[in-house]
């Protein structure tokens, strides 16, 4: 039986699978079950930072997986902690502690838990504790209960209502709309400094800005999801401080690039004292407030600090900006009218397409169309909403395979220079 039939009689049909069946990986390259070889711009989402089976990556696995793969978080791990302290110390660069998680998902309902923590601790003034998150709309946070009741897209939503309580959405990089919108209730403000799935969005240095000082004047936690824009993906090891470097959060959310491919996520916590007794806002996370059975496993650590560190001492944030540039002006440079514009930073860039230029069958979005005929010449990128593309190569991808893949994206788009007849 073929795959997809097995997947048809077994699997819940949750995704909209292509028919591509890949089935080994090097590097920027993956092949399918026929041999045919693709330029892999998609990565597993972002996943796979350092390409498919990076040997310092699969050495680390190898390593690790004949020593110790799993004990429990009831005793002292000692490459979760090496990995908390690499994050902190070269990553984030700001006081505060790690929980680690299995996914992106579970790492913001860390962060929507940790804000309910800090509503009760800092109530509303009639005693009742706050509980409100603000997040934004076209934002992605997950699957979760908690993470889909958070993300600002109804599509993700439909028919799983009553959602989890606590949740407003308000406009992405509306400065106008932040105004007057706290309310006695609310704890904190979730964002993605970079929208990845819904579009490829990047926050304004004013709009960051506007909404730290807003944290600062109502008493409110301000949390970036990284899931997906985190460790070196958009230039810098975090993604925000591409916008606003000088800005501080009180959260910060991972999963995706941090693992280059084994599940793991994690949350932090600033050691930012909350009141005048010098609380830790990372304290209020105390013994039997969280857990994970698998999260920060020997074996993932292990994988993770092979990816952080290679990212770190490779200095690939800073090669991801000089492939953004090679990338930006070769697109700009075609003049091509389907593509309106490039979006993003470092490499999670999103190239907008003019759908009026684009037939799209029943059922299929311009992104789809274009996505599907990329393929078919060997260049795997996934779509972002309806008329993006997005590009996520590894972040040591060569300039010899961002030219080869730019020429059958070009190749590609020429096809849509006039309107379907
Ligand atoms: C992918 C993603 C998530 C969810 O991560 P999972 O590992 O799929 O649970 C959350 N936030 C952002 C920004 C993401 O891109």
């Amino acid at each position: 039986m073929s795959t997809a039939d097995l997947f048809q009689q077994h699997v819940l049909p949750t995704y909209g699978r292509f028919p591509l069946v890949p089935v080994s990986g090097a590097g920027c390259r993956l092949w399918d079950d026929a041999g045919k070889s693709y330029l892999d711009f998609c990565t597993g989402i972002a996943v796979c930072s350092l390409g498919h089976c990076h040997p310092r990556l699969v050495e680390a696995i190898r390593e690790q997986a004949g020593k110790l793969i799993h004990c429990s978080n009831l005793y002292q791990i000692p490459l979760q902690a090496e990995l908390a302290e690499e994050i902190n110390v070269h990553h984030v660069k700001i006081p505060g502690k790690l929980f680690f998680s299995n996914s992106g998902a579970e790492a913001n309902d860390g962060l929507i838990k940790s804000a309910r923590r800090f509503g009760h601790k800092r109530p509303q003034p009639d005693g009742s504790p706050r509980y409100e998150v603000i997040t934004f709309l076209q934002s992605f946070h997950g699957r979760t209960l908690g993470s889909m009741s958070a993300t600002g897209q109804a599509k993700i939503q439909e028919g799983f209502d009553p959602l989890l309580p606590g949740f407003r959405y308000l406009p992405f990089n509306d400065i106008a709309a932040l105004e007057n919108s706290i309310r006695p209730e609310t704890a904190a403000i979730l964002l993605e400094p970079i929208q990845g799935e819904g579009g490829v969005n990047t926050a304004t240095p004013e709009f960051l800005r506007a909404v730290a000082a807003l944290c600062k004047k109502h008493d409110l936690l301000l949390f970036f999801d990284e899931v997906q824009a985190g460790f070196g993906r958009c230039g810098d090891s975090m993604a925000w401080r591409m916008i606003a470097p000088e800005i501080e959060p009180d959260g910060i959310s991972w999963a995706k690039g941090m693992g280059g491919g084994v599940p793991i996520g994690s949350f932090w916590l600033s050691d930012r004292a909350i009141d005048e007794n010098g609380t830790a806002f990372s304290s209020l996370m105390g013994p039997g407030s969280h857990g994970s059975t698998y999260g920060g496993n020997p074996l993932v650590c292990a994988a993770s600090l092979a990816v952080l560190k290679e990212i770190r001492e490779k200095e690939l944030a800073e090669h991801a900006i000089l492939m953004e540039v090679r990338i930006q002006q070769t697109i700009l440079s075609w003049k091509l009218p389907v593509v309106t514009e490039i979006r993003g930073r470092g490499l999670l860039l999103g190239v907008g397409l003019d759908p009026a230029l684009i037939p799209t069958p029943e059922g299929k979005t311009a992104a789809l169309v274009v996505v599907n005929r990329l393929m078919d010449r060997g260049l795997l990128l996934p779509p972002a909403g309806p008329q993006t593309i997005r590009l996520l190569p590894p972040l040591n991808v060569t300039e010899a395979e961002i030219d080869e893949a730019l020429a059958i994206l070009h190749s590609v788009l020429t096809e849509f220079s006039h309107p379907p007849a």
